[in-house]
Parts: C-alpha cells; sequence; structure tokens
C-alpha cells in the first residue's frame, strides 16, 4: 500500500435487511452496526473523501461452498425456509448458540457476502481498507455451526486471497479463541493465523492453547495467545508488541484480516477481560503501521452500544482519523463520569490491581516467553519479494 495519509476505505452497511436478525432472546444483535453508521456520522468520518459506505450483498452458494460441506448448507438453507428436521441437530444446529430461525441463512450470506467483497476490493486495489461490521463468525466448521456462527466469512475471505497468491495474517482480537479459522489453515503455511482470546479454562471454545503451534507445513503458523481471565489493556497490548507484531512482521504478508471481537471489553455479558476500547484501538494503530491493505470484520460484542463505539473508535485508528469528541466528557467545566451521557467514544481507564494483578502479569510473561521460544523462530516470510 502506497504512504497516504488516510487509506481508501470501504465501510459495509446492511440498509434494507434489518428483518433479519436473531431471535430476540439471542445475544447477537446485528442492528449493531446501525449504531454504528450513527456514532460514524456524529464523527463525521461518513464525509470523509475517503472513505465509501456500500450496502452489502449476500454471497452466492458457490462462494459459500469454497469453505463449506454443500450437504451443511442445504441443510441450513431449508432450516432457514422454516423446516425443522433432525439433521440440523447433526449439524450443531437448533440450540441456544445456534438456534434455527427464518432467514438464518440469508443473515450468514450476508455476512459472508460483505467479506468476499471487501477482499475482492483489497485484491483489485481497490480499498487499502474495508470493514464489515457484521463479519467475523470464526467458529463455524466446514459441516457445522455453532457458537452463534453458521457461515464462516473469515475463513472465506482468508480463502479468497490465497487463491489469488496472496498472503494472509488473519489476526483475531475477539475474546473468543478462532477455532473455526485455526482448524481451516492449521496445516497451511501461506495463512498465519493469530488469535488473542480469553484462556478455554474459563470461556468457550475451551480450547485454543499456546502448544497448538498447527501441524506439517503449518507448523508455527498458528499461534494461539490464551489471555487468563482479567486481563487489562497493558497485558493485552504486551502480548501485542511482543508476540503478535513480530509474528506478523516475520511472515510478511500481502493483506491483514483483522477481527475486532468488542466482547473483549469490560462488562460484556458473556466474557471476562477488563480490557477498555483503548487498547483495542492501540492495536488498530499498531496494525495501520504495517502499511499494509486490511480487511477489518466486527466479530463479537454483546452490549450493542459498547460494541459500536469500540468499532467507532477501531475505525478511526484504521482510517488514522482522532476522534473529534475525545475530551467531549468536560461539558459546562463538569466532567461527567459516564460514557453513555457525554457520547464520548473513549472507554475510561481500568486496571487489574493487587495480588491479582501480578499473577496475571507473571501469566502474560510465560506466555510471551513460549512464544519467542517455540513459535516466532519458526515463522518465515515470503520467498518471493511480496507481491505488491
Ligand atoms: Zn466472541
Amino acid at each position: 500500500m502506497a504512504l497516504k495519509q488516510h487509506p481508501d476505505t470501504v465501510l459495509f452497511l446492511f440498509e434494507g435487511y434489518e428483518y433479519l436478525s436473531y431471535p430476540a432472546h439471542h445475544p447477537f444483535r446485528p442492528e449493531r452496526a446501525n449504531l454504528l453508521r450513527d456514532l460514524l456520522e456524529r464523527e463525521g468520518l461518513l464525509d470523509k473523501p475517503f472513505l465509501s459506505v456500500r450496502n452489502a450483498r449476500p454471497a452466492g452458494r458457490r462462494d459459500i461452498e469454497m469453505f463449506h460441506a454443500p450437504d451443511y448448507l442445504e441443510a441450513l438453507e431449508r432450516g432457514s425456509r422454516g423446516e425443522f428436521f433432525e439433521q440440523l441437530v447433526h449439524f450443531g444446529m437448533g440450540g441456544d448458540d445456534c438456534p434455527v430461525f427464518p432467514g438464518m441463512y440469508e443473515l450468514a450470506a450476508l455476512a459472508a457476502g460483505a467479506s468476499l467483497e471487501g477482499a475482492g476490493l483489497i485484491a483489485s486495489k481497490k480499498a487499502d481498507l474495508v470493514f464489515n461490521p457484521l463479519g467475523g463468525f470464526h467458529h463455524a466448521g466446514v459441516s457445522h455451526a455453532e457458537g452463534f456462527c453458521y457461515v464462516n466469512d473469515v475463513v472465506l475471505a482468508c480463502l479468497d486471497f490465497a487463491r489469488r497468491g496472496l498472503r494472509v495474517a488473519c489476526v483475531d482480537l475477539d475474546v473468543h479463541h478462532g477455532n473455526g479459522t485455526e482448524d481451516a489453515f492449521l496445516d497451511r503455511d501461506d495463512v498465519l493465523t493469530v488469535s488473542v482470546h480469553e484462556s478455554g479454562r474459563t470461556l468457550y471454545p475451551w480450547r485454543g492453547e499456546e502448544s497448538a503451534v498447527g501441524v506439517g507445513a503449518g507448523r508455527g503458523f498458528n499461534i494461539n495467545v490464551p489471555l487468563p481471565a482479567g486481563c487489562d489493556d497493558g497485558m493485552f497490548l504486551e502480548t501485542m508488541r511482543k508476540i503478535v507484531m513480530p509474528s506478523v512482521e516475520l511472515f510478511r504478508p500481502d493483506v491483514v484480516v483483522l477481527e475486532i471481537g468488542m466482547d473483549v471489553l469490560q462488562g460484556d455479558p458473556l466474557a471476562h477481560l477488563r480490557m477498555t476500547n483503548n487498547s483495542v484501538a492501540e492495536a488498530c494503530d499498531d496494525i495501520r503501521e504495517l502499511g499494509l491493505p486490511i480487511l477489518a470484520l466486527g466479530g463479537g460484542g454483546y452490549t450493542p452500544h459498547d460494541a459500536a463505539r469500540g468499532w467507532a473508535l477501531s475505525l478511526l485508528s484504521l482510517t488514522n482519523c482522532h476522534p473529534a469528541d475525545m475530551f467531549a466528557g468536560i461539558v459546562g467545566g463538569v466532567f461527567l463520569g459516564s460514557n453513555e451521557h457525554t457520547g464520548m467514544l473513549r472507554d475510561m481507564q481500568v486496571f487489574t490491581s493487587g495480588p491479582e494483578r501480578e499473577a496475571l502479569k507473571d501469566e502474560v510473561r510465560r506466555l510471551v516467553a513460549f512464544h519467542e521460544q517455540h513459535t516466532l523462530p519458526l515463522i518465515t516470510g515470503a520467498k518471493s519479494p511480496p507481491s505488491k
């Protein structure tokens, strides 16, 4: 990517598809994308000449079959039409996490459509940065749904880049381990998968241990950073700077796929980290400074307003803009503590303290030492100069 002040950016929205939604009691709320649009409008980002908004279109069945099995997709489509049959359970559907509901195929295809169109825009150099807030369904497998995910748009986008000969670094910062993505690329050395997540000791999908470093040709090209519950911004950023960024730099990718799940934030109802959106935005700055094209995906985040604020702040970082209302908490000389009231994008800082802090820092140091010793030395860069 030529050095520009701001990357040519495409933001995907989903106007006209509001009728597609998970059942009312389900934590995944696709309408977070509308909240994000409102925040970005207020920040003035939607008026910038370097940013264009596109409405998403569903991916075609053949594109989705690049990763998923036809019989699974057939079942997904039938379930989406209102049929319920026993085989759905065999494919992981029908429980609380992946309920069977009308339009579920269309919703999954829409998210995948935006991620694949985004990959195409980047590969054809029509955009340097694409953000699909509905993307990031990293748990879905070839033939099964799990963890709210039916179609793995992350894998599809990575496969689409890889089939064009591009080396992909997939950096997954969602609080849940990217198990579906890891499984898809475990034995490949052309797609580096890096997942920073809350440890599987305390959170679904109960895996993602640091010792899973890839197999065969893919050995060293799968990096897991399982953060213990309670980790704060400083601890996350230490792993970002000492594990994630060095691994990506060693790999010398052509493109970065970045999942910025906002379920890492303190207060998310599904997870137990103590992070704020400030550190996610800093991580986005680090990624932007690589100077590579980026396909950014929303991922999780189950307090809708906090997720939208975190994505807005992250998108400002990725586009090299600064939030205009950073100090908007000061109103008439009175500092209002609640972000909800002031409309600030930035979270207030929180830290873990006391003996817990020391124990967490020890664990982070151990993870850094593990990767410095065992995985970073295995990562090799492009054999020929990067194709740019
Ligand atoms: Zn998640």
